[in-house]
């Protein structure tokens, strides 16, 4: 599969390339260029199938033969080695548990998927890559725990001091090998400015590999349509309508629910749920979408005042607001 930049000034590039990049050279976020949606008879059937099975159906067009089928079945295994409940909460509101991972983060998922496919395609060679990743808590420790002992590849981690947990911060620091944190004397956005430089400079660049481990590469956000089908596959048999609510903040999450619509899952609705950051529902409400300086919450995952994610959901609507605004 191919990947182009949505800012449609560099060339497209296969899977492995928008994976090791992890954004575009004019720094368009990658989006691939087909979408093929999967038979109906998967969906109808897919209490039938393991989640091994649901996950390769969902992602193997986006990897397409640049990594062997074996290959990547063995990757989702490993991936994908607990569970994904859906708790009843009250009568038809369930909670999908996404923390049973090793960090309690659901950025456990993409994290271990896209270490393993950086892992596969460094198998031959010795082009050390560095991660490089900005993190407010969350990110961090899913990135540290899924690229630990991950041969080829650094990690390094930047995080703001005195702002991530005490259990955090003891998953970005503890486990040495591979994986360096750095402690910012600022605050995420600091981290966040300090890993785009980094992006942009040349001296930097020519020396050292260096790829994100946010949302923005499609190794990371992709693999979070699973859950959605996981989900539909615990709900099927209550042959109701499936609305999805989503805390969002870099809207990666949100936007892998959408790419699994795309496929054919049956979802009626999303609600972006967000916290004092709206940026995306007053563009849902105006049509302007203005980003504005994030402020400081204690669902600091969710405090981002201008969500990467947002973009590839314009190209998902074809910046159609009227059928975004009836989806979401
Ligand atoms: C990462 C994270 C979010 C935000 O997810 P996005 O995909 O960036 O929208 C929300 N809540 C928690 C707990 C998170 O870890």
């Amino acid at each position: 599969m191919n990947y182009y930049s949505l800012h449609h000034k560099a060339p497209k590039v296969s899977f492995q390339d928008a994976v090791v990049k992890g954004i575009a050279p004019d720094k368009g976020l990658y989006f691939p260029e087909k979408i093929n949606p999967l038979p109906k008879e998967f969906f109808d059937n897919i209490e039938n199938f393991s989640k091994n099975e649901i996950a390769f159906e969902l992602i193997s067009q986006f990897v397409g033969d640049e990594i062997p089928e074996n290959v990547i079945k063995e990757i989702i295994a490993d991936t994908l080695s607990f569970d994904f409940p859906l708790i009843e909460i009250e009568k038809d509101i369930l909670s999908l548990e996404l923390f049973n991972g090793p960090t309690m983060a659901f950025k456990d998922v993409g994290a271990r998927f896209m270490a393993r496919c950086l892992s596969y395609f460094n198998k031959n060679n010795n082009n050390e890559i560095t991660v490089l990743v900005a993190t407010s808590g969350d990110t961090g420790g899913a990135v540290a725990s899924g690229f630990l002992g991950v041969k080829g590849v650094n990690v390094l981690i930047l995080y703001p001091s005195g702002k991530v947990s005490n259990v955090q911060e003891k998953q970005l620091t503890t486990l040495g090998k591979n994986i360096k944190a750095l402690e910012v004397k600022g605050t995420f956005d600091d981290c966040q400015h300090m890993v785009k430089n980094a992006f942009l400079d040349k001296d930097i660049t020519d020396k050292i590999q260096l790829t994100s481990a946010n949302s923005i590469n499609v190794a990371r956000w992709l693999p979070q349509m699973f859950y959605f089908a996981f989900a539909y596959q615990q709900l099927k048999h209550k042959n109701k309508a499936m609305i999805f609510s989503i805390p969002s903040g870099n809207f990666g999450n949100i936007c892998a629910g959408m790419m699994a619509k795309q496929l054919g899952l049956p979802i009626n609705h999303f609600i972006a749920a967000t916290n004092i950051n709206r940026v995306v529902p007053n563009y849902l409400k105006s049509g302007k979408y203005i980003p504005l300086k994030s402020k400081q919450t204690i669902s600091n995952a969710m405090d981002v005042g201008d969500p990467s994610n947002f973009i590839r959901i314009l190209e998902i609507y074809k910046n159609d607001l009227i059928t975004l605004k009836k989806n979401a």
